[in-house]
C-alpha cells in the first residue's frame, strides 16, 4: 500500500477531534479522524498514518494500547500523545513507546503545530535513512565478491551470498563454522596475524591465501579486512571484502611457465649462436686464406676478369667475417660472458688508434678527422681493446653517415667519477624518435641513411654492450641534417 502524507486524529471529544481536523486541514494537512481506539485500529487497516495525533483517554481503550496496535501495523508511523492532567504517567510511557512528544490539554496549538512539522521531517529522515540502509544491504547481498563478519574469534557472524557461493556452503551450514576453519593450513598463520593489525584498527589490504570449498578444491582469494567497531568504541570484530583471483593466479602461473620456457628457448639459442660462430669461423678463415694465395698468385697467374671475380669474393667473405665476429661479441654479451681484461691504458692512445684504423676511408671521402684531447697522459683502468673497439664502431659510423668533405671530432673529457668520450659528425644525423632504436641489435634506419652502409646493424648494440660491461652510459644527441654527437662514460 502506498504511504500518503497524513494525520490520524484519534480523540473520543468530538468538539476536539472536529476543531484539531480543521486547523490541522487549513494548514494543509490530510486529516483521518476517529472518535476511539476502535475506530482509530480500523481505519489504518486501509491507510497508512504518517503522524498519529492520541489522546490518551479513550473511552473504550486505553491510548497507548492504541499505539501497540499501530505500531504494530506501520511501525514508521510518528506519535504526538494528547493527554490530560491525571494521565501524566501514560504519558511518559506513551514516550517510551516511542511518542515523538505529548501535550498536556488545554495545548498550544502553535506549539502543537510546530512539533507535528518536525514529526513529519523525523519520519521523512528515517525513511530516507531507512532506504539508505537497504540499498546498502542490497549492495552487499548481490555484490560479486564476498563479504563476511567475524568477531574476535573468527566466528562467522554474517557472508553474503558470493560468498556462500565462492565456498560453496548454504548458510546454515556456515554457522558453527568459524573464518579459519575455510582457511589452508598453510596460509592460516599469515590470515590470522594480518586480522590480528585489522583488530589494532590497521586497515589490512590484498591479504591473499587459499579457502577451502565444500568440494575440497582451493579457491585463490584476495581480502581487504577492517575492525567492526562498536557504538562504544571497542573493536569487536572484523569486516572482510574479498575477491575470488584463481583465474589470475593462474595466468600468473601460465605467464611464470612461458617466461622460464622462453629463457630456455633464449638460452639455447644464445648457445647455438655461441657454437654456430665459432663453427663457422675456421671453414671462413681457410677461404679467406685461399682466396689470398690465389690472389697472390701462388697457384700461377690468374687472368684479369678472374681476379676481379675473385675481389668480389673476398669482399664478401670478409663482410662474412666482420658479421660472425659481431655476432660473437653480440653472444658473449646477451650471455653476460664478456670478459674485460682491464688495465690502465692512456684513453689518448686508444681513441688515436681507434682511428688510424680508418684513416684511408676518411681520407677517400676527404672528411677531417679532428682529436680534442684534453690530457694526454689520462689512464683509465678498461679492456683498452674494447673500448678502441667501441670508438672505432662510432667513428666508423660518422665517416660512414657523413658527406664528403665533413667533419669529425673525437675527445674526452675528465669528469672526475668517470670520463667522457664524444665522437661527433657533421653528417645527415638522426630523427629523435631513433634515437633509442638504433642502439638495438640488427638496427639500421632506411636506405636515405647513407646510400652505402654496408654495416651489420651489430655495431651501436656491441658499442652499448661493451661500454655497459664497464659501468657505464651511452647516449646520443642527434637531428637530420644537424650531425649526430655519440656520447659515453666509463666510471673511473
Ligand atoms: P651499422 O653496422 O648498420 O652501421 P650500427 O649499429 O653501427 O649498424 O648503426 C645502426 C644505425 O644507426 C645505422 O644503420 C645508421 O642508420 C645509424 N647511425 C649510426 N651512427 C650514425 C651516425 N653517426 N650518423 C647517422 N646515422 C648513424
Amino acid at each position: 500500500m502506498d504511504e500518503e502524507k497524513n494525520i490520524l486524529i484519534v480523540d473520543d471529544d468530538p468538539a476536539m477531534l472536529r476543531t484539531l481536523s480543521d486547523i490541522l486541514g487549513a494548514n494543509g494537512f490530510t486529516t483521518i479522524g476517529a472518535a476511539n481506539g476502535r475506530e482509530a485500529i480500523d481505519s489504518i487497516k486501509n491507510r497508512v498514518p504518517t503522524v498519529a495525533l492520541i489522546d490518551l483517554n479513550l473511552g473504550d481503550m486505553y491510548g497507548t494500547d492504541v499505539i501497540k496496535k499501530i505500531k504494530g501495523h506501520w511501525p514508521n508511523t510518528e506519535f504526538i500523545v494528547l493527554t490530560g492532567h491525571a494521565s501524566q504517567a501514560s504519558a511518559i510511557d506513551a514516550v517510551n513507546l516511542g511518542a515523538h512528544s505529548y501535550f498536556q490539554k488545554p495545548h498550544d496549538m502553535e506549539q502543537l503545530l510546530i512539533s507535528i512539522r518536525k514529526a513529519f521531517e523525523k519520519h521523512e529522515h528515517l525513511k530516507a535513512l531507512e532506504e539508505g540502509k537497504n540499498k546498502y544491504h542490497e549492495l552487499i547481498e548481490t555484490s560479486d565478491d564476498p563479504i563476511f563478519k567475524n568477531d574476535l574469534e573468527g566466528n562467522l557472524l554474517f557472508v553474503n551470498e558470493a560468498f556462500k557461493k565462492v565456498h560453496g556452503y548454504s548458510e546454515d551450514e556456515l554457522t558453527d563454522t568459524t573464518f579459519y576453519d575455510l582457511i589452508h593450513p598453510d596460509d592460516l598463520l599469515y590470515v590470522k596475524n594480518s586480522f590480528k593489525k585489522a583488530i589494532k584498527g590497521e586497515s589490512v589490504k590484498n591479504v591473499e591465501y587459499r579457502c577451502r570449498t565444500k568440494c575440497g578444491l582451493y579457491v585463490d582469494i584476495s581480502i581487504n579486512a577492517s575492525p567492526i567497531i562498536s557504538t562504544k568504541g571497542d573493536v569487536i570484530g572484523v569486516m572482510g571484502i574479498g575477491r575470488d583471483i584463481t583465474e589470475r593466479r593462474m595466468a600468473e602461473e601460465d605467464i611464470k611457465r612461458a617466461y622460464e620456457e622462453l629463457k630456455k628457448v633464449d638460452k639455447m639459442k644464445g648457445d647455438f649462436a655461441a657454437m654456430a660462430t665459432h663453427e663457422i669461423g675456421t671453414p671462413l678463415t681457410i677461404i679467406k686464406t685461399n682466396i689470398e694465395m690465389l690472389e697472390d698468385g701462388m697457384f700461377g697467374e690468374i687472368p684479369e676478369d678472374q681476379l676481379k671475380r675473385l675481389k668480389v669474393i673476398k669482399k664478401n667473405a670478409d663482410h662474412l667475417v666482420k658479421l660472425n665476429r659481431e655476432m660473437m661479441d653480440i653472444s658473449r654479451i646477451d650471455a653476460g660472458k664478456l670478459r674485460l681484461r682491464k688495465e690502465y691504458s692512456p684513453v689518448s692512445d686508444i681513441i688515436r688508434d681507434a682511428s688510424k684504423d680508418l684513416e684511408t676511408f676518411a681520407e677517400n671521402k676527404k672528411i677531417e678527422i679532428i682529436f680534442d684531447i684534453s690530457d694526454e697522459n689520462y689512464r683509465l683502468n678498461c679492456d683498452g681493446d674494447r673500448i678502441r673497439q667501441v670508438v672505432r664502431n662510432l667513428v666508423k659510423n660518422a665517416i660512414k653517415f657523413t658527406a664528403e668533405g665533413g667533419k669529425i671530432e673525437v675527445g674526452f673529457e675528465d669528469m672526475g667519477d668517470c670520463i667522457l668520450v664524444r665522437v661527433f659528425d657533421n653528417g645527415i644525423g638522426i630523427p629523435k624518435e631513433e634515437h633509442e632504436n638504433i642502439f638495438k641489435r640488427f638496427y639500421e634506419l632506411g636506405s636515405s641513411q647513407g646510400e652505402e652502409n654496408e654495416g651489420t646493424g651489430l655495431g651501436l648494440a656491441i658499442v652499448k654492450g661493451i661500454v655497459e660491461a664497464h659501468g657505464g652510459e651511452v647516449w646520443i644527441e642527434s637531428a637530420p641534417g644537424e650531425g649526430s654527437i655519440f656520447y659515453f662514460t666509463i666510471p673511473v
